[in-house]
């Protein structure tokens, strides 16, 4: 059986916050699929790159690009993975193959260069964590989501091709390994990269726990768990241990922001627990 664990773009913001990671990771004997989104903002900032891009300024999307790029090694740095040829390759390849696709503008359809514009954001984070957490001792596969998460040809807001992710995912991943993955990025059935919607890690780690029968699905947050109401507007607002899927379902139809509404159905249809824990208080049992 294997553990899903999900952490955002807050929760890997800088080196010190993925060494946490590597903590919360390393206090697993469990063989855990670990989905990471893009650090921090990176994701908004790679939409002004396709905004600019789309618009033909293609000196003003490659200076974003590369201010971008330019963070991501100060991290890589910061985490001493400079010095891993094997690393450097795939991340070097990989803000190349950016730079080049921006240069490179031809008549594209938008929603296709949005999406494989926005996605190096997770390509990158995750490449850094897979390498790093290698490098401190926890072995674990670097796995591009677009190889197995199939979905329909629409780029944004693809819908998932089950029956096709569901047999990828088998063939591809061992329950008897750590895996490093992206969130919100898949492939179309022509290749081509698409995505699931902003904010659409949680529903990737839905989607991977769903097809491996996970034994759980975790959504490490920079909050501790669900709440039973908008801390904004109400004082006293308490956790919710324990929830129904229902209720989760509902929760996040009426405008709880907390997770992806797409990410509970899938579970709840094999009777996965997800759990929304804190990355910051880790003695914290959050939200089942
Ligand atoms: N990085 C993507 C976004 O910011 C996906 C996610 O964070 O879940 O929308
Ligand atoms: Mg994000």
């Amino acid at each position: 059986m294997s553990k899903v664990f999900k952490f955002g773009g807050a929760s890997i913001k800088n080196p010190k916050a993925i060494y946490n990671l590597k903590e919360i990771v390393s206090s697993y004997k469990e063989n855990i699929v670990i989905i990471v989104s893009a650090i921090d903002k990176t994701t908004n900032k790679l939409e002004h790159v396709w905004e600019v891009y789309v618009e033909n300024k293609i000196d003003k999307a490659h200076e974003i690009a590369k201010e971008i790029i330019k963070f991501h090694e100060s991290v890589v740095v910061d985490l001493k993975l400079n010095n891993n040829p094997k690393f450097l390759n795939l991340f070097n390849a990989l803000s190349l193959e950016l730079v080049e696709y921006i240069g490179s503008k031809t008549k594209q359809e938008n929603n296709l260069s949005y999406s494989k514009i926005v996605s190096f954001g997770e390509l990158w984070s995750t490449a850094i964590i897979s390498y790093y957490l290698n490098q401190e001792g926890l072995e674990n596969q670097w796995i591009d989501a677009r190889e197995v998460v199939k979905t329909s040809n629409k780029h944004i807001d693809s819908k998932i091709n089950w029956e096709e992710t569901q047999r990828k995912i088998n063939v591809d991943l061992r329950k008897d390994k750590t895996y490093v993955t992206q969130g919100f990025i898949g492939s179309n059935l022509d290749g081509e990269t698409t995505t699931l919607g902003r904010e659409g890690s949680d529903f990737s780690a839905a989607i991977f726990g769903w097809c491996m029968d996970a034994e759980e699905v975790v959504i490490w947050k920079d909050v501790d768990g669900l709440l039973n109401a908008d801390p904004k507007r109400f004082n006293n607002t308490e956790i919710l241990k324990n929830i129904s899927f229902k209720e989760a379902i509902e929760l996040s139809y009426l405008g709880a922001s907390v997770i992806h509404p797409n990410t509970i159905k899938p579970l709840e249809n094999k009777n996965i627990s997800l759990s929304i824990r804190s990355f910051i208080q880790l003695d914290n049992p959050g939200s089942l």
